[in-house]
């Protein structure tokens, strides 16, 4: 078997110029990044191998990846058991068409990811990320609506909400600079204030005025909104409010993209409430953050809506990928791993070790409104004269300081936040939080 390394590849003359450049700079030469301004942005860091929480850099750097990359990662990187059996499925079948076919991995997903959610969910939906599985949750939304015969066109969403990049994904999401040049294109979402605590009763007030015969669904991130700034509010405001929305028909859609698998103390964010969502989107976790799966699951009243002796009640959507059967089963062996004994305590440790470190964190100059739900703690570095905004510069400060410390976190404009993989050792987590200790230190001299 041919293998095609660095060296047989100059051999052969496909790339005479690489190894005079660096991986950055090659990188520059080709590559648009997400989220990054490429006029501005400094040289991406070239990754080599990740193990565990650690991510080990092309020039002999290690970072503790403190924000999961981005979320996804349960388990940390290169879990072997993971590894293991996607390299085994990849023997085995790596991918089929998911119209008129069906595979094991994809079925026993459903069969044991239905248990675990919220006990009104009957039907799994497969796509491909979070952004997608928000939109076929709105698209099953507005369709029952339409196949039922009751059309509806409202829907109601939070403030500074998130729910992915896709268009449907961008209308409910909050209007902000991310969304500004496309605001003319998006569907018109009625908003009310996340009900943070002091906002509650201006919350309820805003939906009341807002409920009429014709929301056809309430859209929210519960318990926390992730990219909005880890802005977390109570399980009890959010059961009023879905309860509100209910009695007015309203399907209820929990977006759990980043919510789900674990992250906030409880395997869904929606076991932390009363009243169950009608719809839930699930992604990021949900393969350990290994490949890119997206989940929809529905009730049976839905799932019910569609089906008819008329094509036109269809579901008419669907990705290439969908169902990967290499992303179900690193789905089925993060679920192995995030059920067993040893991943529930390293949550509930983590939880503990924030609790007493947020404890430590409200004593601090500099630091506001701190804040912890399960394995996320977040805090705002109080920016004074700074205008408080993703775009501030105490973000890039923060970010390359703690770079610089051997620890990778993403500031979300002047809000601070660690959202670990459940791997992470005390002594790593003690890491983090000192290298925070001397953040706050260098930005308060
Ligand atoms: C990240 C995120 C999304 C979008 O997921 P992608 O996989 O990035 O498309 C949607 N909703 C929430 C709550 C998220 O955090």
């Amino acid at each position: 078997m041919e293998v095609y390394t660095n060296e047989n590849r100059n051999r052969s003359g496909l790339e005479d110029l690489t190894g005079l450049k660096s991986l950055g700079e090659r990188d520059q030469a080709v590559i648009w990044h997400p989220f990054t301004q490429m006029q501005t942005a400094p040289l991406p860091i070239p990754i080599v191998r990740g193990e565990g929480t650690r991510l080990y850099a092309e020039d002999g750097t290690t970072y503790i990846d403190a924000v999961s990359s981005w979320w996804v990662n349960t388990h940390g990187h290169s879990h072997p058991y993971i590894a293991e059996k996607v390299a085994q499925q990849l023997q085995t079948l790596e991918h089929v068409i998911f119209a008129g076919f069906t595979h094991k991995p994809a079925i026993e997903l459903a069969e044991r990811l239905l248990p675990v959610l919220p006990t009104n969910q009957n039907k799994i939906f497969y796509s491909d990320n979070g952004s997608t599985a928000v939109e076929v949750a709105l698209k099953m939304a507005f369709q029952y609506w339409h196949n039922t015969g009751q059309p509806r066109r409202k829907v109601i969403a939070l403030e500074d909400a998130y729910h992915g990049d896709t268009f449907g994904a961008m209308a409910v999401s909050g209007r902000s600079a991310f969304t500004s040049p496309f605001v003319p294109f998006l569907f018109d979402v009625e908003y009310i204030p996340t009900p943070v605590p002091g906002r509650e009763q201006e919350a309820v007030n805003q939906l009341q005025s807002l409920l009429s015969d014709d929301v056809a669904a309430f859209i929210f991130e519960p318990l926390i909104q992730g990219a909005g700034g880890m802005v977390m509010y109570k399980p009890e405001i959010l059961n009023q409010l879905i309860g509100m929305a209910r009695s007015h028909g309203a399907l209820i859609i929990a977006d759990e993209v980043m919510t789900g698998f674990g992250r906030t103390g409880k395997l869904f964010a929606s076991h932390h409430l009363s009243e169950q969502p009608d719809l839930m989107s699930l992604s990021k976790g949900l393969t350990g953050g290994t490949m890119a799966l997206g989940v929809t699951a529905c009730t049976k009243k839905i799932y019910d809506a569609f089906k008819s002796e008329d094509k036109h009640k269809t579901l008419f959507h669907g990705h290439s990928f969908t169902a990967n059967p290499l992303a179900c089963t690193a789905a089925l062996a993060s679920l192995d791993l995030l059920l067993s004994d040893k991943t529930q305590e390293s949550i509930q440790r983590i939880s503990r070790r924030h609790a007493v470190f947020a404890e430590h964190l409200t004593q601090k100059p500099g630091v506001k409104n701190v804040r912890q739900q399960g394995t996320i703690l977040a805090f705002d570095l109080d920016a004074d004269s700074q205008t408080s905004s993703y775009f501030n510069t105490i973000r890039d400060t923060a970010y390359q300081f703690l770079l610089d410390q051997g620890v990778l976190m993403r500031p979300l404009g002047n809000v601070l936040y660690i959202l670990p993989p459940y791997c992470i050792t005390d002594e790593e987590l003690d890491t983090v939080y000192a290298a925070i200790e001397r953040l706050l230190q260098h930005i308060n001299r």
